[in-house]
């Protein structure tokens, strides 16, 4: 597998850090739920993990987020290891051109979302996830995959932004609702949001991120603990899911920017993928128009310029 020398991430990233600290607090902070709107603006972390396994941080890069969407890869990768393509008859892979949150595509495609990063797309998912699980072992399940992925055992759910997400959750509702009238929903409504809401409130720091992503820049196989996750072929169409859909509406401007896959969460993180190089985290809560973290995104647009690593060339 080709390593990463020569390049000297480290003083990549330390560099990146210092050239947006003047910038940092752009963006809006989420602010529909109480325990986002009170983060800090002013926070940033990255880290990256090589798949020859060496970890470069900055920043805040060990402190614990509300990753919100990014565990959409995580649920999208154990409904795929579950149902395998069966998956594909209650969602799709394209595309939305719409905010995260829309509802509008959903009648016209009787019930099926566009692609299973939206919010939709991913509460068809984690109606998979549930297949032959109660909601609190489909949860288990979960923070345990999550945290073999990841190889650590604090990773937890911050029990207070799931209580929240639920109470403050009302276009989710609907679109489960209405999913469910179209038949395409398994499992009761209450339950698939239980286990869609604690999902998007893990707490993880960039470094537990960037550990969990490490398969999907390795071929499938976590480099650092050699468990084998997913297939080869797997990994590559997760990363092609990432690169056209990981970030909502923005997804083309994030390719066009930056050109590695990932995921956006309105906690302010990114999970992107550098294939055969590296995984990358990285958190700064202010958020640009399409809801994708403003200076998370910059500071990978730097990092894939100064590092050569865009799928599309160095
Ligand atoms: N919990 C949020 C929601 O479902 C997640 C949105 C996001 O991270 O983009 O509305």
């Amino acid at each position: 597998m080709p390593g990463t020398d020569p390049l000297d991430l480290q003083s990549i990233i330390d560099d990146i850090h210092r050239d947006l600290t003047p910038r940092l607090g752009e963006g809006k902070v989420a602010d529909y739920i109480p325990q986002l709107a009170c983060v800090d603006p002013k926070r940033f972390g990255m880290a990256i993990v090589t798949v020859d396994g060496a970890i470069h941080k900055a920043g805040d890069a060990e402190m614990p987020f509300s990753i919100q969407s990014i565990s959409k890869i995580f649920t999208l990768t154990l409904a795929l290891g579950k149902h395998g393509e069966n998956i594909w008859k209650r969602v799709g892979r394209e595309p939305s051109g719409s905010a995260f949150n829309s509802i509008i595509q959903l009648e016209h495609e009787h019930g099926i979302p566009r692609n299973p990063f939206i919010n939709a797309g991913a509460i068809a998912i984690t109606d998979l996830v549930l297949a032959g699980h109660t909601p609190k072992e489909a949860i288990g399940e979960i923070v345990r995959f999550v945290r073999y992925l990841a190889d650590e055992d604090d990773i937890v759910i911050d029990a207070e932004v799931a209580r929240s997400e639920a109470a403050t959750g009302y276009r989710n509702f609907a679109l489960a609702n209405f999913m469910r009238s179209f038949g395409k929903l398994d499992h009761p409504v209450d339950h698939v949001l239980g286990v869609y809401f604690h999902q998007c409130a893990l707490s993880m720091s960039c470094v537990h991120l960037a550990k969990a992503g490490l398969f999907l820049a390795a071929s499938g196989t976590n480099p650092l603990t050699k468990h084998s996750v997913v297939s080869r072929q797997r990994a590559r169409r997760i990363n092609a899911l990432m690169l056209t859909c990981g970030h909502y509406d923005g997804s083309g401007d994030f390719a066009y920017r930056v050109g590695l896959p990932g995921k956006s969460g309105v906690g302010g993180g990114i999970l992107c993928v550098a294939p055969g190089k590296a995984s990358v985290a990285v958190w700064s809560p202010g958020l640009n128009h399409n809801g994708n973290s403003l200076i998370g995104s910059l500071a990978l647009e730097m990092l894939a310029n100064r590092t050569g690593w865009s799928v599309f060339g160095a």
